[in-house]
Formats: C-alpha cells, sequence, structure tokens
C-alpha cells in the first residue's frame, strides 16, 4: 500500500520536474546566445554595453555598472563610464584600489553579494566607499584567466523582487561567461596598443582604414585622414637627447587622443608620424579637427630640467573617395603629400588635399 502511494507522488511531482528540466533548458540555450554575442566583439565599449544590456535585460533591471581595470597597465578598477541608470555624482572618481581588502574577498570568494553582507563581512573597510556610494542590490564578480578582472553591479529590479539563489547562481554563468571576453578584449587590446604613446599600431591602422573605407562605400557616409609630423625632431633630439624627445613624444600622443573623439582611430605610423582615422566626418570637419590638434599640441609642452619643451607638428588631411582610393595606399599618399606641402610651406600647417593632382 505504501509502495503504491510512492508511486503515486512520482507520478505527481513528475510535471513539475517537466518544468524545472524546461526551464533549465530554456537558461542553458539563454546562455549559449549570451556566449556568441558576448564573444561577437573585442571592442572594449561595446563588450562593455553588451554585457550591461545583456545582465539588465536577464535580471530585469533598470541600473547596472561594471568596475574594470582603469587601463592596460592601471590594476586599480574604476567605474566604466557606460555604467546605465546609477545618478553619479561627476565630482567623485568611483575607484576600488587593486591591492583592496575587498578585491581580495571576492578574488577569493567567487560569488554573488548583497553590499550589506559585504559590509557585514569587511565591516568598515575603505574600499567598499565607492559602493555605498552607489548602493547596488547585487555585486558580482567576473574573472578572466582566474583573477578577478572587473565587478558588475546591479539595482532596481523591475518587479522590485529580490535575487533568487537561482537568480545569482544565473548571474554567475553570466559573469563568467563576461570575465572571459574582458580578458580577450584586454589581450587584444593590449596587442594592438603601442606601449609608448598607448596609440593603436601600425597594423591596427592599415586593418582600421580597410575597415573604415569598405563601410564608408557601404554607408555612403565620408571618412577621412589626418597624418601628422613632428616639426624638425632630429634637432630636437640633437639638442635634449632621445629621453626628452621621448617624453615630448607621448606628450603629443597624448594631446592627440584628447582633441579627437571617441569614434575616431588615433594610431602611431610609425617613429614620430601617426593617424587619425575620422568615420563619419567629410573634410571641412576633419580640417577643424586637425587644426584643433595642431594648436594644442603647439600650446603643450613638458617640463623637462625645469625647462618647459614643446614641439610643434605638421597635418595632412584629405577624404577617401571611392573612386580615387581603390586601395588603402591611395588615400594614405594623399594625406602624405598634404602633409609634405605643410612642411614645405614652412611646417606648424594644416593643408587639404582632395585630388591626387
Ligand atoms: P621634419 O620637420 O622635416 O619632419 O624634420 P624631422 O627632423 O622631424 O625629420 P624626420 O621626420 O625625418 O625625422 C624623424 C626623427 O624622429 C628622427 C628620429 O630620431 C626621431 N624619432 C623617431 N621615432 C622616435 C622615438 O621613438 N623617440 C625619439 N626620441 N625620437 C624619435
Ligand atoms: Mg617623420
Ligand atoms: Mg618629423
Amino acid at each position: 500500500m505504501n509502495d503504491d502511494l510512492s508511486l503515486y507522488d512520482e507520478e505527481i511531482k513528475f510535471p513539475v520536474e517537466i518544468e524545472q528540466y524546461e526551464r533549465k533548458i530554456y537558461d542553458l540555450k539563454q546562455l549559449i546566445e549570451i556566449s556568441k554575442g558576448l564573444n561577437s566583439t573585442l571592442d572594449y565599449n561595446i563588450l562593455i554595453d553588451s554585457i550591461l544590456l545583456t545582465c539588465m535585460g536577464q535580471m530585469q533591471l533598470l541600473k547596472a555598472g561594471i568596475f574594470t581595470h582603469r587601463s592596460i597597465d592601471r590594476q586599480e578598477f574604476v567605474l566604466h563610464r557606460n555604467y546605465k541608470g546609477f545618478e553619479i555624482d561627476h565630482k567623485i572618481e568611483y575607484v576600488i584600489p587593486a591591492n583592496s581588502k575587498l578585491i581580495q574577498f571576492l578574488d577569493m570568494n567567487f560569488k554573488c553579494y548583497t553590499l550589506d553582507e559585504l559590509k557585514d563581512i569587511l565591516q568598515d573597510e575603505p574600499s567598499l566607499e565607492s559602493l555605498i556610494f552607489l548602493d547596488p542590490s547585487l555585486i558580482v564578480p567576473l574573472k578572466g584567466k582566474g583573477t578577478l578582472n572587473g565587478i558588475i553591479i546591479l539595482a532596481d529590479r523591475i518587479n522590485q523582487k529580490g535575487f533568487s539563489e537561482s537568480d545569482k547562481e544565473y548571474m554567475l554563468n553570466i559573469a563568467s561567461l563576461a570575465g572571459i571576453a574582458i580578458q580577450n578584449a584586454y589581450l587584444y587590446e593590449l596587442a594592438t596598443t603601442d606601449m609608448m604613446t598607448r596609440l593603436k599600431i601600425h597594423h591596427y591602422f592599415q586593418t582600421a582604414l580597410m575597415e573604415e573605407r569598405e563601410k564608408s562605400i557601404k554607408s555612403s557616409l565620408p571618412l577621412s585622414l589626418i597624418m601628422i609630423d613632428i616639426d624638425n625632431f632630429k634637432d630636437f633630439n640633437d639638442t635634449y637627447g632621445h629621453t626628452c624627445g621621448d617624453l615630448v613624444l607621448k606628450n603629443v600622443a597624448m594631446v592627440i587622443s584628447g582633441s579627437v573623439r571617441q569614434s575616431d582611430i588615433a594610431s602611431r605610423y610609425g617613429g614620430e608620424e601617426f593617424a587619425v582615422i575620422l568615420p563619419h566626418t567629410e573634410i571641412n570637419e576633419a580640417f577643424k579637427v586637425a587644426e584643433r590638434v595642431r594648436t594644442s599640441v603647439q600650446k603643450s609642452y613638458i617640463l623637462y630640467k625645469r625647462k618647459k619643451l614643446g614641439v610643434t607638428i605638421s597635418v595632412g588631411v584629405t577624404q577617401f573617395n571611392p573612386s580615387l582610393d581603390s586601395t588603402s595606399k591611395n588615400i594614405i599618399e594623399r594625406a602624405d603629400k598634404a602633409l609634405y606641402i605643410s612642411k614645405q610651406q614652412g611646417r606648424n600647417k594644416t593643408t587639404v588635399l582632395l585630388t591626387d593632382k
């Protein structure tokens, strides 16, 4: 009789189990889709957006943010500017030191935590300060190659429910995928960045120019190119030495990246020559950017042995013309020719050339 009852019990549990398995299969399918999405880009900003939007969509959230390494050689964690929904005090820098107890704890304990749980565990730990300001409801560590490489913060569920254990488990699965994707993007960034100037390397420039030419043809949107060369740099090196020359070169690179938009691609073309690709930009606008870079370099200086030292640059600008530029070589040569004219006309100038004549 008892045996019969247990059999009956099994039978009524069956539909519940099917539902659970169906839910698990659905979750796994979702994770495969998320994995495909996160692995389809190596562009850091696109990836961060993709991670945050995935978390928001999957967990039905209004706020999501991510702390990642500040740069390829700065290990502290900063709140990435692509955060969603959080109200940020722009006077505060949201930083978590790399060697802090919080980072060490999350590195050792790969789990989701609420802010209250972390406060209880870490007590008055100063590195919690940024999180306390932002007041997230869930904190999720990310790992790539076995070490912590990011922290996702989530808040404000649309249904106003808390996070269940299975939500936390699901979030941790997303975090594992996101951590690997961030690690890949980091390695790509490392391999395509010139470590001296922090601009893109020559090979990256060539690939990007080819891609942007194709995009420009497909979209019929304009594309411009700026070439830059430091004036009389050999003399500068001869007078102040190569070490000082290197400092100036780094400063010029910093001014260039600070004077162009996020979507522009600034690269070190070679030695003391730079190139900037300006997608969706026609020549008049590119000329303005070039002049902004040139005048900013002219105004900037470094302090070396108590002396203010600076250089000027000569600039060449051109616009991609599909009927003239069947290869990247054509457009680069035209920008170079414009640069050469700037040199001939006395340096510290910007020249525009639209045709090859
Ligand atoms: P111009 O105005 O005609 O460009 O004169 P220039 O002396 O700058 O001539 P050019 O562009 O041909 O010279 C390149 C010089 O840049 C020579 C080289 O010593 C220096 N240079 C190239 N790369 C570096 C670098 O990484 N560090 C330093 N310090 N100097 C570099
Ligand atoms: Mg040169
Ligand atoms: Mg030069």
